[in-house]
């Protein structure tokens, strides 16, 4: 085993939506989630569940090199509806602790716990989307039952709601949880309140602490996550492959491409990668460059997406033999005049091509 134990990021979101409501840190459009999928997919993530996070700290087992873990707290039909198609493009397993009070077998309700939300209440799962979901591969871990402060709740009743939303579990999905995750993250850090989860059988418990888990360091009745928001774009910049602490090796043959600081993930990543394409078609603008037609191969429509010229000579030029950046340098020779705005170009355009699944990272 690895003596410092190795970093497993444990992301946490909650909703995920077409058009979230502005300024709320709980949703991510569903826009920018597929965005995030795809760019951990490029990056060589997989993602793994808690039973593997524990064999890692038993040392029963060894991660991959970058490991993942994707959670969904409370437990929203967007969970199903928006989220698992982009899961399953990539193959991806999440873990989902539920509000079991709030997960209906014949009625959908909604998360009536949450006063700031009543504006626009959100409807959660069914049982039958969950156990859909769990037959797929996907993990579900417990939120206790109503969604209370455990903090603010007598010693019975918080035993209650953290022993009672694992019996629900149980009895729907024929195990019991092995991990639980503190509403609100209350109870997090507070002896009383992590000696009853520990009491109630559950193995490990996940905080809204915030940090990256490792195997040796992070408390086990605590366990720090990544809460995602809006703000962490995948893009070049942006600060979401960063706070996984992604840094994919920069092949030397690359390094003479300006432009974006080297440190920076997400255009390394694509600077080391090769992009076998998934075309249908390709078309240059009659206007002779300003923009350019491509036709996307996606497995669920053909999709025309209008892009800058440089994407679409890209395009073009692809043909699964060449880097990223041989492309690029292909493209300098083409529009010399253009080389400064063709570095963030490529990026945009690749990133664009990724989320919709007409790239497959090799
Ligand atoms: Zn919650």
């Amino acid at each position: 085993m690895c003596p410092r134990g190795y970093d497993i990021p444990i992301l946490l979101y909650h909703k995920v939506a077409l058009t979230p409501p502005p300024g709320n840190a709980v949703w991510v459009s569903s826009e920018l989630f597929a965005r995030q999928m795809a760019a951990l997919s490029a990056c060589g993530y997989v993602t793994v569940s808690f039973q593997d996070y524990l064999a890692y700290r038993a040392g029963t087992a060894e991660p991959p090199p970058h490991p993942v873990i994707l959670t969904f707290d409370d437990g929203y039909e967007s969970l199903y509806t928006t989220a698992r198609p982009v899961l399953d493009r990539y193959g991806y397993k999440a873990t989902a602790f539920l509000a079991t009070g709030y997960i209906g077998s014949t009625e959908r309700m909604d998360n009536q716990w949450d006063p700031s939300e009543a504006q626009h209440a959100v409807p959660m799962l069914l049982w039958s989307e969950v156990a859909a979901m769990a037959a797929d591969g996907h993990a579900f871990g417990s939120h206790t039952r109503r969604h209370p402060y455990l903090t603010a709740t007598n010693e019975d009743r918080a035993r209650q709601e953290i022993e009672e939303s694992a019996v629900a579990l149980r009895a729907h999905l024929g195990a019991a949880p092995q991990v639980f995750a503190y509403p609100f993250g209350d109870g997090a850090g507070i002896p009383r309140i992590e000696a009853l989860v520990q009491q109630a059988g559950y193995a490990a418990a996940v905080s809204t602490l915030p940090g990256v888990a490792n195997t040796l360091a992070s408390p086990i009745w605590a366990l720090p996550r990544l809460r995602i928001t809006e703000a962490d774009t995948p893009g070049p910049g942006g600060s979401f492959l960063r706070r996984l602490g992604c840094h994919a090796p920069l092949p030397p043959a690359d390094a003479e491409l300006g432009g974006a600081p080297e440190t920076d993930p997400w255009r390394e990543l694509v600077l080391s990668n090769r992009c076998p394409h998934q075309v249908a078609g390709y078309q240059a603008s009659e206007a002779g460059g300003s923009e350019a037609s491509l036709l996307v191969s996606h497995p669920a429509r053909q999709q025309a997406l209008q892009l800058n010229p440089s994407a679409a000579v890209i395009w073009g030029l692809c043909d699964g033999q060449r880097t990223v950046a041989e492309m690029a340098g292909l493209l300098r020779e083409a529009y010399p005049d253009q080389a400064a705005a063709i570095d963030a170009d490529v990026l945009q355009a690749l990133l664009a091509l990724t989320e919709y699944g007409a790239i497959e990272w090799t």
